[in-house]
């Protein structure tokens, strides 16, 4: 099999030391975005936020904030469309802001079949996640924080996605869709911290194990496209201890 159709991505870290980390997609979004730097800064806790390279272009000053919050800037596209692959798009609007190229980047949908047909893709770090808050579609507070910290698979190397934001580009829904998750950030930081965990950016996160995604031949062909279903582990737990070596030493991985 062609290396190029094929996509190693991580869903989580590493599962004995007290780390989780908080993700956020689809940003920047004020003031969405200024209210999760806010929480995560009261309590002392550090995020990686996906951002959207149309969303870069339109909010670089709350791009900036969350770099300057000490925070990890992620690629996830720059329209985040179905079946787009526009991450290099995304990597200039982001990189023009910030000033330093990513390390990290989920796939918009998690739809690894169009992000295979990006070269980009294949040079940075693919993060999935163990935990889904489903924040985007639901709409009591209550709910998010039961979706999280009652979730039977929340445990040290979690990594939980959020959404700071929304591809949509109707501004009432992108600003609207965030707030019922905004309302539980508060309750899930504590409530995850009071439990011993060190919330961290991907930069101070140690991946573990790799699952492995391998579209067809002709990744255009729709039955080709493969979904976060078809993954599978690695076949091979030391080639992709060889693979995580090799990031670790160029240091793109955390420590
Ligand atoms: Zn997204």
């Amino acid at each position: 099999m062609d290396d190029a159709l094929e996509l190693r991505y991580y869903g989580h870290g590493n599962r004995n030391a007290r780390k989780i980390a908080l993700t956020f997609d689809d940003g920047p979004n004020p003031p969405r975005t200024e209210e999760v730097l806010r929480i995560l800064a009261d309590a002392g806790a550090h995020a990686t936020f996906f951002v959207l390279g149309k969303w870069a272009d339109r909010w670089p000053r709350t791009l900036e904030r969350i770099r300057a919050g000490g925070h990890v800037v992620g690629n996830h596209g720059y329209a985040h469309g179905f079946h787009l692959s526009d991450y290099e798009r995304a990597e200039a609007a982001i990189s023009h802001v910030t000033g330093v190229p990513t390390t990290f980047l989920r796939a918009a949908f998690y739809q690894y079949g169009a992000c295979v047909a990006s070269p980009l893709a294949h040079s940075r770090v693919l993060i999935d996640q163990d935990i889904a808050s489903d924040d985007w579609q639901l709409s009591d507070p209550d709910d998010i924080c039961r979706a999280v910290l009652q979730n039977p698979h929340l445990t040290a190397g979690s990594i939980i996605g959020f959404h700071d934001g929304a591809e949509l580009d109707d501004d009432a829904q992108r600003v609207s869709r965030p707030a019922a998750m905004i309302e539980a950030l508060p309750r899930i930081v504590a409530g995850l911290q009071s439990r011993g965990f060190e919330l961290v950016g991907l930069d101070n996160f140690e991946l573990d194990t790799p699952f492995v995604w391998r579209g067809g031949r002709d990744p255009s062909d729709p039955q080709a496209l493969g979904t976060k279903a078809d993954a599978e582990p690695s076949p091979s737990a030391s080639h992709d201890q060889d693979v995580y070596q090799v990031h670790k030493r160029r240091g793109i991985l955390g420590a």
